[in-house]
């Protein structure tokens, strides 16, 4: 089996100006993804989960360390090409239809027009919105809009695709329909990496987790594993509490 991503020692220290103090946003973080794995980072507000994907999408680089995507540095932009990602707060046009913004998307990436669709087609029915196609974003709920913007991460039917925060927003119906659709992308043979603040959402249905606080690494593994016995939302606090106290160097 691949190693859909492998980081070693992964740093970030936010310096913005001379006279702020610099932040240190994630900390020597090591981890690997196994190609196939649903694959949660949980961890709280500011845990560095955000930070852990702008580096490994390219659009920030860490102060130290280094990463791979299926066995690319990630300093190589290629080694994007089989991903797709779905930022926490993705900028929608909310003039055009779900159906223009997806073929919008599939112009960015030179997807032929036959090609395309016949794509969109099949994402709109993999997200359930086959029937929106021709009403505007505008109109889209929450849970609406987050599977909108899924269905625009899968449009070059990337391998691994990565969410940040996609459950949140939504209310526990959206959820649920969130983490079916994560669960019909590992059918179909994508590794999926996705951040979520709570426990419930990952629990269900990730084959592994990273937990995650004030940069820190606390621990990876199965839930159970990582947590250990007794209640789940319990350990979890008492976990991530126990990791903080560790103030920045
Ligand atoms: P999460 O996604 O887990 O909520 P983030 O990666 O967004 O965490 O943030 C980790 C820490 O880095 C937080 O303390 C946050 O305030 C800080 N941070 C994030 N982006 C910046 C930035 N551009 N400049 C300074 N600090 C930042």
């Amino acid at each position: 089996m691949r190693t859909a991503i492998r980081a070693v020692g992964l740093t970030k220290i936010y310096r913005n100006g001379p006279w702020s103090k610099p932040i240190v946003a994630l900390r020597d973080l090591s981890l690997e993804v196994m190609e196939g794995e649903i694959f949660g980072i949980l961890g709280p507000n500011g845990a560095g989960k955000t930070t852990t994907f702008k580096i490994l999408m390219g659009f920030i680089k860490p102060t130290k360390g280094e990463a791979w995507i299926f066995d690319r540095r990630i300093s190589d932009p290629l080694s994007r090409r089989g991903v797709g990602f779905l930022p926490e707060s993705p900028y929608l046009p909310d003039h055009l239809t779900a159906e223009e913004f997806l073929r919008l998307h599939a112009e960015l990436i030179g997807l032929p027009g036959r090609e395309a669709d016949k794509r969109i087609g099949e994402l709109l029915e993999m997200v359930g919105l086959e029937e929106f196609a021709s009403v505007r974003l505008k109109k889209f709920s929450r849970g609406m809009l987050q599977r909108i913007g899924i269905a625009q991460a899968l449009i070059g039917d990337p391998q691994l695709v990565i969410l940040d925060e996609p459950t949140s927003g939504l209310d526990p119906i959206g959820r649920k329909e969130m983490r079916e659709l994560i669960l019909r992308l590992k059918s179909e043979g994508k590794t999926v990496i996705y951040s979520s603040h709570i426990l419930s959402d990952v629990e269900s249905i990730c084959d592994r987790v990273a937990i995650l606080s004030k940069g820190r690494l606390l621990g990876v593994g199965r839930l159970e594993d990582v947590i250990g016995e007794g209640d789940l939302e319990e350990g979890f606090a008492r976990m991530v509490k126990g990791g903080e106290g560790d103030e920045a160097d």
